[in-house]
């Protein structure tokens, strides 16, 4: 009877022990979300899924030269000289038509090193972190579009225009002394 009470005790001391941690961290603020209800707020330099917006790529391959992994994958050639005009948002022309700009996801370690030297700013990195997949294939983006649409009038002209003149107006004629 003894030794039964003391295994009784035994056991019931262990869970205890073993509870410890559990009983602590229901007095304490709570350390986990319920996920994916719940998220934590990423701060705003987050590295997460790159984007590039095609109608602003000049084709120059900066970014693809940046990479150190390599896994940016662009195939552009010379526009035809008769073409019109075309510009990115900032002003640059584009002057390669981009046939195939891949970024590799699967290979990117999120160094961010390619968005630094674009003259356009066209290639970033988003707030998207959710594109778990088991096909790695999935995570192969094709960011090249045919039929995409171009600006064709040069945006640095068109805000030249619209600035006000930064030549103050004519001061009016000095009056006479005595008028
Ligand atoms: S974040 Fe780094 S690894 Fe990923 S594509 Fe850009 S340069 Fe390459
Ligand atoms: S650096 Fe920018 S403009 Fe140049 S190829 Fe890359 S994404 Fe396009």
């Amino acid at each position: 009877m003894k030794q039964w009470l003391a295994d009784v005790w035994e056991g019931f001391w262990t869970v205890l022990v073993g509870m410890r941690i559990t009983w602590r961290h229901l007095f304490v603020k709570k350390a986990t979300l319920h996920y994916p209800e719940e998220r934590w707020v990423l701060p705003p330099k987050s590295r997460m899924r790159l984007f590039m917006k095609y109608e602003d790529c000049i084709g120059c391959g900066q970014c693809a030269r940046a990479c150190p992994v390599q896994c940016i994958y662009i195939k552009s050639e010379k526009r035809a000289p008769a073409a019109p005009p075309i510009f990115a948002a900032n002003g640059q022309p584009i002057k390669l038509d981009v046939h195939v700009f891949d970024i590799d996801m699967s290979l990117c370690c999120y160094c961010n090193l390619c968005t630094y030297p674009c003259p356009t700013d066209c290639i970033y990195m988003t707030p998207e972190f959710e594109f778990a997949t088991t096909d790695l294939t999935q995570h192969l983006y094709h960011f090249a579009k045919q039929g995409a649409t171009f600006i064709t009038e040069d945006p640095k002209k068109k805000t030249a225009a619209a600035a006000p003149s930064a030549t103050p107006p004519p001061a009016p004629p000095a009056t006479p002394a005595g008028a």
